[in-house]
């Protein structure tokens, strides 16, 4: 049975350095890389969310938290 997992709608997505998706992921599959911290990373910083469906293992909890509506369940 194929199992879902987390998939990030990039368009949606506004890589923020606050993404409480990153903050909730129990497995830490969502990550904010890239970014330049400090002061730039607060306006974005260049930094890109990402899921990553190796380590996501489907939970669920990400879609609730997204300010935007980016992360929905897809298929594994
Ligand atoms: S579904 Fe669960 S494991 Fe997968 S990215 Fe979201 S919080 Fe992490």
């Amino acid at each position: 049975m194929a199992k879902k997992k987390a998939v990030l709608n990039e368009s949606k997505c506004d890589n923020s350095p606050f993404c409480p998706v990153v903050k909730v992921c129990p497995v830490k599959a969502a990550t904010r890389a890239g970014g330049t911290g400090g002061f730039l990373g607060m306006f974005g910083g260049g930094g890109k969310v990402a899921i990553d469906a190796a380590k996501c293992t489907g939970c669920g909890v990400c879609v609730q938290y997204c300010p935007h509506g980016a992360v929905t369940m897809g298929k594994d």
